[in-house]
């Protein structure tokens, strides 16, 4: 056994592979399970497990696969977004550094245990804080493939033992590279525990049930199937869920909060914060449903609060202490008031800071309490604890603890 940030995991018997879905909103397995396209996710949730459980907030990339493999929630492991203001520098910089990483892996503990431990990412940005603390193993990025050693990834030349082109970052082939390496690393190497990491590139363009997302999920479903029959438990859980932020005519509903605040306080008093920006900006124009907000010390917290809460397209406005209890996120990492905005609307920073021109369909994303709801799924039956909340980061305890 191991302890993980307050938490027992069992050393893996048979090989484990803990799948996290990149903006899978749950009605997308729906929705291909019953188009026909994922006849093995069909059968496996008839036999295994299936359950829908809660991504963290904020529901983006980052804080959640860290959630995933550190078993606990942003306030444990420090990563509250993509992107944050950092008091102590005075900027606001990306989140991709695992200096910020406040947590061990359960990955690097169950490397350092013996087990042979294999990360496959899309995107690079997250590699090096999946891959913290792992001092033996294979950690790698479809993104970068091409340029992988033995001594910083555990494997050379990622693209020839996959056998597949390198992939466009704004590609579902960046996602099937992720599988077929998958695959490919079982096949050959057959590591103890593998952690799987797509890109949601396809989620933000196409919304469940639609030919493109069908095609997406009939691919994956293929590459789950031999992986099932290799033998390995698998736990497919998503970082965080999707919806359209668009209005009746599929223009996107934004309300510009430093615009708003500008007019308010003064230009550049306040500092809106949005956790969503990352350099991969086309697909949703960095507008997502959560934003921190930094007010200046003469404002005062509760009469903003007031005032951003009578804005259309709210579902929450909490100060940075709610926020954080209610969110289990930390305060260092938060600013004076947290916004929520509600299913179909985003917030922006200033509207002239975000370039829709890239946009070439109706904006999908994310970050909201209206993306929580993520799919648990194992090919393999679970005990469960009675009336428990189920969240995306107990995929490991339930693969390694709780297989029946
Ligand atoms: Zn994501």
């Amino acid at each position: 056994m191991i302890d993980v940030n307050g938490r027992r995991y069992a050393l893996p018997r048979a090989p484990i592979v803990v799948v996290c879905v990149d903006g899978c909103e749950p009605d997308y397995l729906d929705r291909a399970v019953e188009g026909g396209a994922m006849p093995w996710l069909g059968s496996a949730r008839a036999g295994g497990t299936s359950l829908v459980g809660d991504c963290v907030m904020p529901s983006f990339t980052n804080p959640n696969n860290l959630s995933i493999v550190t078993g606990a929630p942003p306030s444990v492991h420090g990563i509250s977004g993509n992107y944050f203001w950092d008091p102590q520098a005075g900027v606001e910089v990306m989140m991709n550094d695992p200096k910020y990483l406040r947590a061990e892996t359960i990955l690097a503990r169950l490397a350092g245990a013996g087990a042979a431990v294999a990360v496959v990412t899309a995107k690079d940005k997250l590699r090096r804080l999946l891959g913290h603390g792992m001092t033996n193993g294979i950690c790698f990025s479809s993104e970068k493939a091409n340029e992988t050693t033995e001594a910083e990834h555990g494997l050379a030349d990622a693209l020839a033992f996959v056998g597949r082109p390198l992939p466009s970052v704004y590609s579902a082939d960046l996602s099937e590279f992720v599988f077929a390496a998958g695959v490919r690393l079982m096949e050959t190497r057959r590591p103890d525990v593998m952690y799987l990491s797509t890109t949601d590139y396809v989620q933000h363009k196409h919304a469940p049930g639609t030919p493109a997302a069908d095609a997406f999920y009939r691919m994956m479903d293929g590459y789950l199937e031999r992986l099932d029959a290799l033998g390995a438990t698998i736990a497919l859980t998503a970082d965080h869920g999707m919806n359209a932020k668009t209005d009746a005519a599929g223009r996107p509903q934004v309300v510009y909060l430093q615009d708003v605040l500008d007019a308010w306080l003064g230009a550049g008093r306040a500092r809106v914060i949005l956790p969503i920006t990352d350099p991969y900006v086309v697909h949703h124009g960095a507008l997502g449903s959560f934003a921190t907000v930094y007010l200046p010390a003469e404002a005062r917290v509760e009469d903003a609060l007031a005032r951003l809460d009578r804005l259309p397209g709210m579902e929450a406005v909490l100060d940075r202490k709610e926020a954080c209890r209610r969110f289990e996120l930390p305060e260092d990492r938060i600013g004076d008031v947290v916004v929520v905005s509600e299913r179909h609307t985003v917030v922006g920073t200033s509207a002239a800071r975000h370039d829709l021109s890239g946009l070439d369909a109706p904006l999908r994303s994310h970050g909201g309490l209206s993306e929580q709801r993520v799919p648990v799924v194992l090919n393999r039956r679970t005990r469960l604890d009675p009336g428990a909340r189920v969240r995306n980061f107990d995929a490991f305890d339930l693969a390694l603890n709780r297989v029946a």
